[in-house]
């Protein structure tokens, strides 16, 4: 037989996907794993999907998405002082293939694509898939796991096509301020790059700070594509619509690439997320308060019932906490796997997200009070035992 194509070889399986997938079978777990709402999809929003499919809309859709949802997506970036209008939107199958295209749109074999390191994992696998070198940059807890301009200078070479940049950030929860973000696009102007910004989690952040995009920042928005979707703010993770805004002739490749790749997304998904992005906004305020008390509750238990050995920052944005453990001396794949095995608690080995992640553990508080009090104190007690 013929060998298979070799990009396959190149990308990593998900470091969360394999210790969740160890818990399976297991009793009584305490799951700190996936990154995904355990809210169901506000009542309203379903509804507005419900209603879609009874009134037979079940026809493919535009390569790029529904105009009617295109137009709000744009507004919404027009009622913050960003000039888009529908034609610099296409709508994707979740943030997940808005990424893809995005790669598919700007990667050729060789581009070095840099990196927050630790990220989102996904990044690594889609720029090699592409052929695509990730350059790595570590974003420390010093620095509020922020990429820093002299730090995104040291990684520029010739090959330098584009930085991804994720702020609120998985795995850290980190969100950039506005001083560090000018900095670092200005470094991007000044070495001509294209900056990929994932925006995904930018209604989940939780500090008086305003949310910028680094499409604000002064000559950014023709060198920038951002990536956004419905399914963290508004919990819809399985209804797969997320949404990729730019530069005309770059979506315009995104649309024909996605001929190639799904077609279009499904009419009920579309009706559903644009009855979220323009109906009433307390459903997300609501969630906001729930990730607030989870956040609040789960760092304040780690830095006062660790003995010291696991400590945490409070991140801003997100529902992730990146919780150092150093101290206990172990690994962040021995922390983990350990703590599965002898306390059926599952979190992601800090490495999973990139090198830098080592002596971390990634916690999701995408989960119930009464779930991080029961977890946590299973994990005193495991560092208690160490
Ligand atoms: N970007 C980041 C940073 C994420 O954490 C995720 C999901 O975990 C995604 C993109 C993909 O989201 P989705 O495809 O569900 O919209």
């Amino acid at each position: 037989m013929k060998p298979l194509a070799t990009r396959c070889s190149t990308v990593p399986r998900s470091a969360i996907r394999a210790i969740v997938g160890k818990s399976y079978g297991m009793e009584n777990v305490i799951s700190f794993g996936f990154g995904q709402p355990d809210f169901t999809t506000p009542e309203r929003i379903i509804k507005a999907g419900i209603k879609s499919m009874e009134n037979g809309e079940t026809f493919y859709t535009p390569n790029a998405g529904c105009d009617y949802l295109r137009a709000a997506i744009a507004d919404e970036y027009v009622s913050r002082g960003m000039k888009y209008g529908p034609e610099n939107v296409i709508i994707t199958v979740g943030g997940a293939e808005a990424l893809c295209l995005t790669m598919l749109a700007l990667v050729d074999a060789g581009d070095e694509i840099i990196l927050q390191d630790p990220c989102f994992a996904n990044y690594i696998g889609m720029v090699r898939a592409n052929g695509g070198i990730p350059v790595p940059v570590a974003c420390t807890e010093e620095n509020d796991f922020m990429m820093t301009a002299e730090d995104l200078k040291a990684a520029i070479t010739p090959k330098t096509k584009a930085v991804l940049l994720n702020y609120p950030a998985n795995p850290t929860g980190a969100v950039a301020t506005k001083e560090n973000l000018e900095e670092v696009c200005k470094v991007c102007v000044e070495n001509d790059l294209y900056v990929i910004t994932d925006e995904m989690y930018k209604r989940l952040i939780y500090t008086e700070d305003k949310f910028y995009s680094p499409a604000e920042f002064p000559d950014m928005k023709e060198r920038t594509i951002i990536v956004d979707g419905f399914s963290k703010a508004y919990a819809m993770t399985g209804w797969r619509v997320g949404y990729a805004c730019g530069p005309e002739e770059i979506i315009n490749n995104m649309i024909k690439m996605n001929e190639n790749v799904v077609s279009c997304v499904n009419e009920a998904a579309q009706r559903a997320a644009y009855d979220a992005l323009t109906g009433d906004q307390s459903v997300v305020d609501e969630m906001v308060e729930k990730y607030i008390r989870r956040r609040d509750l789960m760092v304040k238990m780690i830095n006062e019932n660790m003995g010291g050995k696991m400590t945490a920052r409070t991140p801003k944005g997100a529902f992730y906490v990146f919780a150092n453990i150093k101290k206990t001396g172990l690994t962040s794949e021995e922390f983990c796997y350990r703590l599965l095995e002898e306390k059926h608690v599952v979190t992601v080995p800090g490495t999973g997200f990139g090198d830098s992640g080592e002596g971390f553990v990634r916690f999701s508080y995408a989960t119930s009070e009464e779930n991080i009090e029961e977890g946590l104190k299973r994990i005193q007690a495991f560092i208690e035992s160490l």
